[in-house]
């Protein structure tokens, strides 16, 4: 079922959100709330979408690119649900991405990530993954992992003056950045 999209100002976002109990992975309730997150991220063309910004204070993310119209130069993500995420840097090293978020309609700005991450999750059927991700793609988990912190792009802007609607992104920002991200594409392979 497509959900309504949480959007900044609501508190929803900023609760603490619980963990699932592994037993409970493949029950009714979180196979429920797992197809609405499939089925309003593709409904919405975004890159991720989390568990809270559907209404759900539960810890799940999903995240899926496929020549996504919304960011279309972003490195192709298979789908990936993510139930108890945990995520840790591997390096201080990062790289300035220009996010939006579909709970902050119409506004992009540039936010920091780590170019290189540990992440591990339970997946839709509860076996246990662990892997090692990179540049784009890592951006990417970090700005959903960040929505079942409580915190959204927004939070991390460190100049503010970077915000920039939609429309201004294409017109003004857009050339620049697809430049880029081909850069960081080329050195970490996502
Ligand atoms: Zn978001």
């Amino acid at each position: 079922m497509i959900r309504e999209i949480i959007e900044i100002g609501n508190p929803i976002l900023r609760k603490s959100n619980s963990d699932v109990e592994i037993e409970k992975i493949q029950s009714e309730y979180i196979k429920k709330i797992i197809q609405d997150l499939l089925d309003t991220r593709s409904h919405e063309n975004g890159a991720g979408i989390a568990a809270p910004q559907i209404g759900e204070n539960v810890n799940i993310f999903i995240v899926e690119v496929n020549d996504n119209p919304r960011y279309p130069y972003k490195p192709n993500i298979p789908l990936t649900i993510a139930i108890n995420p945990t995520l840790q840097e591997t390096t201080k090293e990062t790289f300035y991405n220009y996010e939006g978020c579909l709970s902050v309609p119409n506004l992009r700005g540039i936010v920091h990530r780590y170019t290189e991450i540990n992440f591990s999750y339970y997946d839709e059927l509860g076996n246990y993954h662990v892997k090692e991700l990179k540049g784009i793609t890592a951006g990417t988990f970090q700005h959903e992992f960040d929505h079942l912190k409580g915190l959204l792009f927004t939070d991390r802007i460190s100049d503010p003056k970077s915000l920039v609607t939609w429309n201004s992104f294409q017109k003004f920002h857009k050339e620049a950045f697809i430049e880029h991200v081909k850069k960081v594409v080329a050195k970490f392979g996502s």
